[in-house]
């Protein structure tokens, strides 16, 4: 039998002919945390940058009612 290389527990030698030096439950928490760590990668991926407006929400808001402003409100202008 084959030896777990984290928990030094026995396990299949048709296992570590495969190429695994862990025993199936060591390799199962193993396969967890890569799991978790891609999933993670990816919806770091996935996850929208960032930019403009969202960055000074207050920007969106510069007519508040009840608020006094002199500031003209934005005119948009096509090309900018
Ligand atoms: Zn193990």
């Amino acid at each position: 039998m084959a030896i777990c290389i984290n928990c030094e527990e026995t396990y299949n030698d048709k296992r570590l002919a495969l190429g695994y030096q862990t025993c199936l439950d060591c390799g199962e928490t193993e396969a967890q945390g890569i799991i978790a760590a891609r999933t993670h990668a990816k919806l770091c991926e996935m996850t929208p940058y960032v930019s403009g407006s969202l960055t000074q929400p207050d920007a969106l808001f510069e007519r508040r009612p009840g608020t006094i402003t002199t500031a003209k409100p934005k005119e948009f202008v096509v090309g900018e």
